[in-house]
């Protein structure tokens, strides 16, 4: 492959990048060739609406028309010297993936021809018809027009010849109607708490940072067994397949050798990632087979989350150049693990401080632990929230399937941290740990090597919220997921959490008490309210189900119930509190989760009623009129005596057959019914119960039965390649 590097040379007013050979294909040496990144904003700006810019992207102060007029102009120029002739708002609308819709800079010179334009005006703001997105009625409660909005602080970049801009995407009276913008109000929110409380510690602190590090699972599959698969064309995953004789029981793909083919296509991707400013790092063979992953280096949570979606949509066109289809889906095959996307976070001050990790003087550890035991307020104070932030129609095959983390949220905290807050918690008076001058006396009784992590390594596979030493993992996130759902719930939870802390403290200190004692007596009080989130055993097994629900942890399972825990008192007003959804945005986003919901089991429903029909039941009645044949012409050449012991099993296999085609033909005749029936239900949320209690049983009761027929039926004549195909790349 020939890559092309980008110089930057001096050129008249403004210096232009051209291509030069790629001696070397290193990396570092194309790394970001195609982000708008500082290096080049270095080069293409004016030197005073560099400075503009990246204050604001730093210190959050407002930009002015000037410097976007200023960084537009930049921007084109670059973008052009790439050989880019279109641009587009880049938005992440309720639906999964992103949106673009592309504009060529061209415009009329008044001479009957063109020049390239793109004015501070077309990069700041753009009007996009908001009724063409999933709004949950936004459009209709306030106007139909919406509109895409710059993200400063996530870089432009390239894709083939198209100049994508990040952009938020809210209707015209201010309502969210994306991911982004919620994200950026919740990314806002933890950071000013984060820093109320951090100045406690440090008054240089200004800013206080999310970092997120996530871990994208994925399948592979050769392309032309996919185009022989309508259910993984139509759905993303497989909607019948009996298991094949070998699957994962050997444990023998889990980080085992990468198939050549597939390694290529890593290879290829992290190119393209590379290239994009996506720090691809990790590249790993899953435990199931033609399951694999990849991860970054972990970056600012907003970037991250743009990488990540980025790259989704990148896989999928590098994938088809190598023949394959990517499936993101959360479990595109039954009976082998499912695909998940664990988010790791963290938080960070930008004087360099990781606020998960413990530090060297006893202040540093207290600030440690005001952290640690915000987080486990935040996650058992909004319990069913976190779930519901994760829930989807695809994720729902995951979670409480033994295998991935259980569908009841709890946190892993490990021995060493759990011994910690033990002894937190065994304090007579926060007194113990001040001397006479109001100081901390604190120690964590951990070595204090320089970075060495409480011990990472007795890790728990069960858990879906994990400490793992430096960072929260949160391993309930779907593979297909939008992160930012994810993020936006933890970060708003724990910045209300940060909140009250931070007031609680305030109110003490007014009281007369010393900041170190005000923060130890909050924390503690706040800790005994929240141990209950903590877990390290088994979140497989049912006595956990049984404990959890003593302990009133959120065990609900149903997908649309799940939901309603975003419009519960407590969600409203800590959303509310936080700045990242007002009531009718959350009311809004409901309908949109609900209705989505539907229309994934719907579509299903249809594929595999068709798919039972048109495909399986044909082809079992032919294979069954084979077997009567054969029985028919026994008696024809045998004794009736002998006839019937020769076309004995062949009687008893017809006689399944039969059976099964006939549970078939009614559970799909029921399917349809219920599909009916739901369908004239109005509320949103009303259908999606419908759909999950009526509807989606079925899929299950009618796929056994074709599986069971898959293992019948002459092997010739099924009509869909099989698990066993499909599963093992050579
Ligand atoms: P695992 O062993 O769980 O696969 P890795 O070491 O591969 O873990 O890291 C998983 C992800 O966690 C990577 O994206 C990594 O950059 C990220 N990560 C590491 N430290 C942090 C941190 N402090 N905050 C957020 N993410 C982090
Ligand atoms: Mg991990």
């Amino acid at each position: 492959m020939s890559l092309l590097r980008f110089q930057v040379v001096k050129e008249g007013f403004c210096k232009k990048a051209v291509p030069v050979d790629e001696p070397s294909g290193r990396p570092s040496a194309y790394f970001g060739q195609q982000v708008f990144n500082r290096e080049k904003m270095f080069s293409y700006l004016p030197k005073k609406a560099y400075d503009a810019v990246i204050a604001a992207i730093d210190n959050k102060t407002p930009l002015s028309r000037e410097t976007a007029d200023a960084v537009a102009k930049g921007m084109k120029h670059w973008a052009m010297d790439m050989g880019v002739t279109h641009y587009t708002h880049w938005l992440h609308p309720l639906t999964d993936g992103t949106a673009e819709k592309h504009d060529s800079f061209i415009e009329p010179d008044g001479k009957g021809g063109v020049l390239e334009e793109f004015s501070g005006k077309l990069l700041i703001q753009q009007e996009v018809d908001a009724s063409s997105f999933p709004n949950g009625g936004i459009r209709n409660t306030f106007e139909a027009r919406g509109y895409s909005a710059w993200d400063i602080s996530s870089p432009a970049f390239i894709i083939g010849k198209t100049l994508c801009i990040p952009t938020i995407f809210i209707s015209y009276t201010g309502e969210s109607l994306d991911y982004k913008t919620p994200l950026l109000r919740a990314l806002n929110g933890v950071d000013e708490a984060a820093t109320a409380v951090c100045r406690l510690f440090d008054p240089a602190v200004n800013r206080v940072y999310s970092y997120l590090g996530w871990e994208q699972e994925y399948f592979l599959v050769d392309e032309s067994l996919v185009a022989a698969r309508p259910d993984i064309i139509l759905t993303g995953r497989t909607l019948m397949g009996h298991e094949s004789a070998k699957n994962q029981q050997l444990e023998d793909h889990y980080f085992g050798s990468i198939p050549s083919r597939v390694e290529a296509f890593m290879r290829d991707l992290e190119i393209e990632c590379h290239k994009l400013g996506i720090p691809a790092k990790t590249r790993h063979n899953e435990v199931a087979p033609n399951q694999f992953e990849i991860a970054p280096i972990y970056e600012e949570t907003n970037i991250a989350n743009d990488h990540n979606l980025l790259l989704m949509s990148v896989m999928r066109e590098v994938a088809k150049r190598h023949d394959f289809r990517v499936l993101l889906h959360e479990k595109p095959f039954a009976g082998v693990n499912g695909s998940g996307k664990h988010c790791n976070w963290s938080l960070g001050t930008d004087t360099g401080v990781p606020l998960f990790t413990p530090g060297k003087s006893p202040e540093q550890n207290l600030q440690f632990l005001v952290f640690i035991v915000n987080v486990l307020a935040a996650v058992r104070k909004h319990n069913g929230l976190i779930k519901a932030s994760i829930m989807s129609a695809g994720n729902a095959h995951r979670l409480g399937a033994n295998e991935a983390p259980p569908a009841i949220i709890s946190v892993f905290l490990g021995r060493q941290m759990s011994g910690i807050l033990d002894k937190l918690q065994a304090m007579s008076s926060s007194d113990d740990f001040l001397n006479i001058d109001g100081k901390a006396q604190f120690s964590l009784d951990l070595p204090q090597t320089t970075d060495l992590m409480i011990d990472n390594t007795d890790r728990n596979r069960t858990s879906p919220f994990a400490f793992t030493g430096n960072r929260f993992e949160f391993r309930a996130v779907g593979s297909s997921a939008n992160c930012a759902s994810a993020m936006i719930a933890l970060n708003a939870a724990v910045a209300s959490e940060l909140i009250d802390f931070k007031a609680a403290v305030d109110r003490r200190m007014a009281g007369g008490e010393g900041k170190m004692q005000a923060m130890l007596a909050t924390v503690r009080e706040m800790l005994a309210g929240c141990r209950d989130i903590v877990f390290d055993g088994n979140g497989y097994s049912d006595e956990w189900k049984a404990e959890a629900a003593r302990r009133g942890l959120d065990c609900e399972t149903s997908t649309p119930l799940i939901f309603d825990n975003y419009l519960t008192e407590q969600s409203v007003a800590m959303f509310r509190k936080t700045g990242v959804f007002s009531e009718p945005e959350l009311k809004a986003r409901n309908e949109v989760k609900w209705e989505i919901y539907t229309k994934k089991i719907q579509i299903e429903a249809r594929v595999l009623g068709d798919l039972a029909l048109n495909h399986i039941v044909p082809v079992a009645t032919r294979y069954q009129s084979v077997l009567l044949d054969n029985a028919l012409k026994m008696r024809q050449l045998f004794t009736p005596e002998k006839a019937g012991k020769l076309a004995a099993q062949d009687i008893e296999e017809i006689e399944k057959i039969a059976g099964h085609i006939t549970a078939i033909r009614e559970e799909t005749a029921q399917m349809v019914e219920a599909r009916k029936v739901a369908n004239r239900i109005v509320s949103e949320r009303e259908k999606a119960i419908a759909y999950h209690d009526t509807v989606a049983p079925l899929l299950d009761t009618i796929r056994r039965h074709i599986d069971k027929l898959e293992l019948m039926v002459d092997n010739q004549m099924w009509p869909l390649p099989k698990y066993r195909e499909l599963l093992f790349i050579k």
